[in-house]
């Protein structure tokens, strides 16, 4: 029988170890999913603004990196 487990995210499993990782995410206005490259070799907190590919508007970007891994995103409506 295979264990699911609801805390474990896929979508950040590639990121391993990497300098960038590529999040897919829902743009808060137009909810059209959409992709863009985090840089994760800075520790931290990381906070800005990013355009939404399909409908141009402002999204804030906010996400927290550790050694190659990316938590806490989220994407919000400014
Ligand atoms: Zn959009």
């Amino acid at each position: 029988m295979r264990e699911e487990r609801a805390d474990f995210d896929f979508n950040n499993f590639e990121s391993f170890e990497r300098t960038q990782v590529e999040k897919k995410f829902r743009c808060p206005y137009c909810h059209e999913k959409i992709s863009m490259v985090m840089d994760v070799s800075e520790i931290g907190r990381h906070l800005y603004i990013e355009d939404c590919e399909v409908c141009c508007r402002p999204i804030e970007i906010s996400y927290s990196a550790d050694r190659g891994r990316l938590f806490d995103f989220t994407a919000r409506s400014i």
